[in-house]
């Protein structure tokens, strides 16, 4: 198999340190997916008996609506390995990823969406990689299609920009779907923030990753869950958890300001000595002023973005609350099924 690598090329001597039967947790955030959860059952089953490692799968139900934790209880009652954690309401897909993270057991996690558009086959290629001696396989969307095109645009944008004003490296178009070691489930466990974008915090902790190409089906049953208003404030989780430019930016922007001002301030009282004439200025005072407001609120927003990021950490509210924990069969393999 064709490995290819990401901007992180070094793989650490783990392979050495890896356990001889490990058990892998699949860790899957739901939010009303009755239409497409016995799909996504049906579909990952076959691929977890031919890893030949024990399993066990994590179910988040996050505040579902519908007939999800009915199925999914069922499933788990009817021998399939693992647990079902009910969070008490809709926390969103990332608290719901702590969540699941903080319930796997196992040496290796894999993170999937409940929809398909993770294709399941490739947990074998991540495993690959994970026994290479890498502890992170992500998967690397390199055919959004089934996305729209606004919906492409936007998030190139925001990749692009996050880079730019963030000093660690997220790869863009790569998604949740990824495999990660226990190294790295641990290092995401000791992060306290309450702000969890997960794909920056996936950056944040590092450890040697590879990067797996795939082409993103669309969702195979049911709907998208986002909106351009929550992937908006998703962005603004993310650039705000992992850069202060935008703070920063205006004691530069407004340092030019004052110089051009000082300029101009010096131009118009030498001509008023020197030339003598009155100097009109409805026009300009307007657009001055205008502009000079609007530059005003808007730093103010930003810094509103961030102090009311600041209040949210300070509060210490727990990422999720449990509501209850749905205990399926005892993790196993391909043999015991
Ligand atoms: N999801 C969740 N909580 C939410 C929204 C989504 O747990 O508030 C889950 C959803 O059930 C699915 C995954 O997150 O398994 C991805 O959701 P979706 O397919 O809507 O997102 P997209 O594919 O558009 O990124
Ligand atoms: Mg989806």
């Amino acid at each position: 198999m064709q490995i290819p690598v990401s901007s992180n090329v070094y793989v650490s001597r783990r392979e050495e340190k890896r356990p001889a039967s490990p058990l892998l947790s699949l860790v899957v955030p739901v939010f009303n997916e009755e239409e497409v959860i016995e799909h996504f059952l049906a579909a990952t089953r076959p691929v977890l008996d031919q890893t030949g490692f024990d399993y066990e799968y994590v179910f988040i139900d996050d505040g579902s609506r519908d007939g999800t934790a009915e199925i999914l209880t069922r499933a788990l009652k009817n021998g399939l390995p693992g647990r079902l954690l009910g969070l008490s309401r809709n926390f969103g897909k990332e608290a719901a990823l702590s969540a699941g993270l903080e319930a796997a057991r196992g040496d290796i996690a894999v993170i999937i969406d409940a929809d398909l558009q993770d294709p399941p086959e490739l947990i074998l290629q991540m495993l690959d990689g994970w026994r290479a001696g890498y502890d992170v396989v992500y998967g690397l969307r390199i055919d959004r299609s089934s996305d729209t095109l606004m919906k492409r645009s936007t998030a190139d944008m925001f990749y692009r920009l996050f880079n730019r004003l963030a000093n660690i490296n997220m790869p863009a178009n790569a998604g949740d779907f990824r495999l990660i070691d226990r190294v790295v489930i641990d290092a995401l466990l000791r992060l306290p923030e309450r702000n969890r974008f997960m794909k920056g915090l996936f950056a944040w902790v590092g450890f040697p990753a590879m990067a797996l190409p795939y082409e993103r089906p669309a969702r195979k049953a049911g709907t998208g869950k986002f909106n351009y208003w929550k992937l908006w404030n998703f962005a603004l989780d993310g650039l705000t958890g992992f850069t202060t430019l935008p703070l920063r930016v205006w004691f530069y922007g407004g340092a030019l300001i004052s110089i051009g001002a000082f300029a101009y301030a010096f131009y118009l009282i030498f001509r008023v000595f020197f030339s003598g004439i009155d100097v009109p200025g409805y026009a300009s005072l307007m657009v001055a002023l205008l502009f000079f407001s609007g530059v005003q609120l808007l730093s103010i927003g930003m810094i509103g973005e961030y102090i009311a990021r600041l209040f949210n950490e300070a509060k210490q509210r727990p990422v999720f609350i449990l509501q209850d924990v749905i205990e399926g069969a005892p993790a196993g393999g391909a043999e015991q099924t």
